[in-house]
């Protein structure tokens, strides 16, 4: 079976504890405006990569992820749209007893045979929520947000999988009205989740739209500052002292 890659990371801290080998896969069924790479979005682009091709290249550093108290992230794009084939990874992996982290969006249906198959060698889900507020939301990646809420209860409190929130922070976007309030009550509701991640928004992708030919609708938004990014992680910190 064939998967399709876009980038490979072999050195990350910020994907998962300890040392990170990141796979960027290729393919995302959100189209965020604020999107960092929408180069990851065609789901036929790509590097193609054999399972055993890919396993190889991550057990040839495994010595160094242990040693780094970190593993492996399947991140993208959308890694659940190849979950068939990170799914034979995974199995490989954990034979290997590699610590697997997933970061997605989620906006997948919880009854989805192949999403629930390769939960099962998941360790970690670094879970996106862009937006609350199902409008917002729709506003900001062209799709309401029920399904992904739906999935982030099911993998934290159903399936019972350690769970780490991402949130992109984008001073009067993803604050908006009262979003950052009403998102902390629905993470209280997650039993699983052990840290919230602040991710401040930045224009570092905006150059990727132009190359794409694409028209970057944000470029009003401000990047925030290091105040008031520390002022929304205070605000979340309680679920980080848990
Ligand atoms: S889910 Fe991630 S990769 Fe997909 S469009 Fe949104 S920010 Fe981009």
């Amino acid at each position: 079976m064939i998967g399709r890659i876009h980038s490979i990371e072999s050195f990350s801290k910020v994907d998962g504890p300890g040392v990170r080998f990141v796979v960027f896969m290729q393919g995302c069924n959100l189209r965020c405006s604020f999107c960092h790479n929408p180069d990851t979005w065609a789901v036929n682009a790509g590097e193609e990569f054999t399972v055993d091709e890919l396993v190889n290249r991550i057990l040839s550093v495994k010595n160094y992820l242990k040693n780094g108290n970190g593993g492996v992230t399947f991140s993208g794009g959308e890694p659940m749209l190849q979950a068939k084939f990170l799914t034979l990874v995974c199995k490989k992996l954990k034979e290997n007893n590699i610590h697997i982290a997933l970061d997605t969006a989620g906006c997948f249906d919880i009854e989805n045979e192949d999403v629930n198959e390769l939960l099962k060698y998941v360790d970690l889900v670094l879970f996106d929520i862009k937006q609350i507020k199902n409008k917002y939301h729709k506003m900001l990646t062209g799709v309401p947000n029920d399904k992904i809420l739906k999935m982030a209860e099911y993998i934290s409190n159903t399936l019972n999988i350690k769970m780490r929130i991402r949130v992109v922070y984008m001073p009067g976007i993803t604050d908006v009205e009262n979003s950052l309030y009403v998102l902390k009550k629905f993470i209280k509701t997650l039993k699983n989740v052990e840290k919230v991640d602040i991710l401040p928004y930045h224009e570092m992708g905006i150059y990727k739209w132009e190359k794409l030919g694409m028209q970057y609708k944000l470029k009003d938004v401000k990047v925030p500052t290091n105040e008031q990014v520390h002022q929304v992680e205070e605000f979340f910190e309680e679920q980080n002292n848990k």
